[in-house]
This record gives structure tokens, sequence and C-alpha cells, in this order.
């Protein structure tokens, strides 16, 4: 059984969707100092790193990130390789989908940013879940629409993906953001089992 870490490390100085804050890390309490221990605390926006999206970030009185079935985020998952495409993604690149599969999206550099057609497709095939390797799932200025579209399915939503070094194909995938009461996203540790 092989274990791949595909999430970002949390760091002051990691890449953060435009216009967010990046993480505040403080140590407060230092061996160093003569504390006896180190302990330190975490500032950090809900959608900082590799996170997931749960209706809430968009739907006024959806479900939040502690309210999320877990099934959606932890089962069998197909790895897609859209390194290749220099345009926009169409449903064609994507291929043929089965309901209630898990997607991951392995783009070009800056990851897999969705229209809002392609968006339609997915929920039109009734998968359960979809993963980018960007920031943002939406293509620019369709941002609002993609998250819609896919929120409003019920379709879990991840992002920031770290997929460069991942083949397509089929994996096992856990996903577990942290649990914050009527979270608007939840950053998570992914991992792929490849069995
Ligand atoms: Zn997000």
């Amino acid at each position: 059984m092989k274990v791949i870490d595909i999430s970002m490390t949390i760091s002051p100085d990691m890449e953060m969707y435009p216009g967010e804050p990046g993480p505040v890390i403080t140590r407060i309490s230092k061996l160093e100092s003569g504390d006896q221990y180190n302990v330190s605390q975490l500032i950090l926006g809900t959608h900082t790193g590799t996170h997931v999206d749960p209706p809430l970030h968009l739907i006024e009185g959806g479900a939040g990130i502690d309210d999320m079935p877990l099934d959606m985020l932890v089962g069998p998952a197909r790895v897609i390789d859209l390194s290749h495409i220099q345009n926009d993604i169409e449903p064609a690149d994507i291929g043929d989908v089965e309901p209630g599969e898990i997607l991951l999206l392995k783009g070009k550099e800056g990851g897999v940013r969705l229209t809002t057609a392609v968006a339609q497709y997915l929920m039109d095939n009734g998968i359960k879940t979809v993963g980018t390797d960007a920031l943002s799932i939406g293509a620019a200025g369709e941002e609002y629409e993609v998250h819609t579209v896919l929120l409003g399915a019920d379709i879990a939503v991840v992002e920031g993906l770290v997929l460069s070094a991942v083949e397509a194909g089929q994996y096992l995938f856990v996903c577990l953001p942290l649990k914050v009461a009527t979270g608007d996203g939840g950053p998570a540790r992914v991992v792929l089992i490849e069995q």
C-alpha cells in the first residue's frame, strides 16, 4: 500500500487565492524561552491551501463543513490528467463519467478551472465529488456560477490539491477537512492510497 500526500503545506508564505490573507502561525509557548512545551496559535482562513467547499460556502442555510457526509470525501476516486490541454476544458476532455464518481482533475500550471458548461456536464452526470489542483475551481469570471452549479447540486468541491506527481488512474481518496462548527470551508489533509 502506497500513501501519496496531495495536500499543500500550510505556511505563512504559501500560495493563496488572490486577496485572501495567508496563515499566521505564532509560537505562544516556547521551549527556547524556558516554557515546558512548544505550542503555536494558528490563524487560518477556511479556504486556505487544500480545502473543501461545503454548500454553505455559497448557499445560505446550506450544509456546513461539519455536516458534510464523509462518504463524499472518502472512497474510490479517479484522477484524470488534463495537463496537456492549453485552452478551456471541454466535457469531451473529461469523457464519460459514472454517477457517484469522485473525480480529481489534474491540469497544467495553475490547475484545472472549469467553465459553467463543464460544471453542468458533471452535475448532469451525477458525480459525487470533484477535486482540482487549482485554488478555485471556477474559470476566471465564472467562479460564482461554477460554484453555484456544483454546490447547488450537493457535489463536494475540493480545491488546492497537489497532483503534479500523480499519474492518472484509480486510487482510494481520503480527504478529512477540519470539523469547524457551521464552517463555510475546511482546510484538509488529503491522501491517495494506491492499492
Ligand atoms: Zn474554496
